[in-house]
């Protein structure tokens, strides 16, 4: 009989299932260490790609991927590569990112056919997303019966959003027979990095006012009082709030009636514009912020303006959720950008010293990739940044049910 290799005993698989991508990632979550992870893409397509890294190195895998089931395949193939039968390496859990959960799913669910079916039926509400969860689950969970597999939503953190925050002035009517109310996103990295935070600075979080700013492709902002949220930017879908990569966040609805009247576009070439050739690239051209600081070095106005579109809604919601909040503790940077833009960090918070935040430019500027505090020493609030482990949060879930 193998020994079980103690370095990773007891991981958890976790599986971020797009409509033609899967990313994965095997981790040990009492350690909090990752074992291994990659990305499954253009599944489907004729060439597709897999990127496995390992505490070895980096495997690539070029060729047709037909379908979800024969990506999962292969890169269980790979993990068993790593060394060991698979449940030998000690798989007790695969957890899910999950995107809808509606008003139905308000914590980490351990997955059965019923919950599959509910998952497929809000896909009304994120019709992108959960279709793509759906067929994940399906054939995760043919491919690793015997351990259990638990479903964490991106929604769940905010399930207790006050009304006030999470109801549209619209029609209750047609809100209530179309289940439209702002349900947020990002929940799960919201929830682990103001609960990172509040270990950061030694405090109970039930004392904290926090804003969390998580700025990746995707950006959100919320507002968290005593660990509970009680705003937050996206609503019925990932597309309300900030300025992001590729889609427009807030917008005037009568926009979208217009582009129907003016421009002829039908409700799938509107939602192709918002979603995907809108906020940074629908303005400068790019979406990766590196790619428009570059531009922005080379004198680009368009570059520029997208820049200051997006620090000016974000300085929007910092001061909405000050207000709402009555005073904050900490603001919270992370995300690709939140995490290493020195920029932006700094033009956010510029010039808000009456408001007693400070940020220190030499705390800022300094390269670290962990969790740090860039206010001074004499700012009343604490501006940190917490590095986001949405992985390691859904690991930690799923090991639960272990
Ligand atoms: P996702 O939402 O896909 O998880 P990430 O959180 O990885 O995205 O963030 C991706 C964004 O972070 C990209 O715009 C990228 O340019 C930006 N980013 C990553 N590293 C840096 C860096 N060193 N400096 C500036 N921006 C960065």
């Amino acid at each position: 009989m193998n020994v079980p290799n103690p370095a990773t005993a007891g991981t958890v698989l976790v599986l971020n299932s797009g409509s033609s991508s899967i990313k994965f990632q095997l981790l040990d979550p009492k350690a909090g260490e990752s074992v291994a992870h990659g990305l499954i893409e253009r599944i489907g397509e004729t060439e597709g790609r897999i990127v496995f890294h390992h505490t070895t190195g980096t495997d690539e895998h070029v060729g047709a991927i037909p379908d979800h089931r024969s990506g999962l395949r292969k890169v269980l193939e790979m993990l068993e590569g790593l060394g060991r039968p698979l449940l030998e390496v000690g798989i007790i859990a695969v957890g899910h990112r999950l995107v809808h959960g509606g008003d139905v799913f308000h914590e980490p669910t351990l997955i059965d056919d019923e919950v599959v079916k509910t998952v497929s039926d809000l896909s009304v509400l994120a019709p992108l997303h959960n279709p793509a969860n759906v067929v994940g689950m399906e054939v995760a969970r043919e491919e690793l019966p015997d351990v259990p597999h638990v479903g964490v939503f991106d929604t769940a953190f905010f399930h207790t959003l006050p009304a006030a925050a999470a109801t549209y002035a619209i029609d209750r009517d047609i809100a209530r027979e179309h289940r439209i109310r702002r349900y947020g996103f990002h929940g799960t990295s919201h929830e682990y990095v103001s609960g990172r935070a509040a270990e950061f600075l030694g405090r109970d979080i039930r004392e904290l006012n926090q804003v969390v700013l998580h700025l990746g492709n995707g950006a959100s902002a919320s507002a968290i009082a005593g660990g509970r949220p009680v705003d937050t930017s996206m609503g019925l879908t990932p597309l309300e709030g900030l300025v992001m990569g590729t889609r427009c966040g807030d917008i005037d609805p009568g926009v979208l009636m217009h582009l129907n009247r003016a421009a002829g576009m039908d409700v799938d070439a509107i939602d192709e514009v918002l979603n995907r050739r809108s906020g940074l690239k629908g303005m400068s051209g790019v979406n990766d912020f590196r790619a428009l600081l570059e531009l922005i070095a080379g004198g680009d106005d368009d570059a520029k303006l997208a820049y200051d579109v997006y620090v000016h809604r974000l300085r929007k919601y910092i001061g909405a959720y000050l207000v709402e909040l009555g005073g904050i503790d900490t603001i919270v940077f992370t995300g690709g950008v939140g995490e290493n833009n020195v920029d932006v960090r700094r033009d956010a918070l510029a010039g808000l010293g009456r408001l007693g935040i400070v940020v220190d430019p030499e705390r800022n500027e300094a390269s670290g990739r962990g969790e740090r505090r860039i206010s001074s020493d004499d700012s009343e609030v604490e501006v940190l940044v917490i590095p986001t482990n949405e992985e390691l949060a859904i690991a930690r879930a799923a090991a639960e049910f272990a």
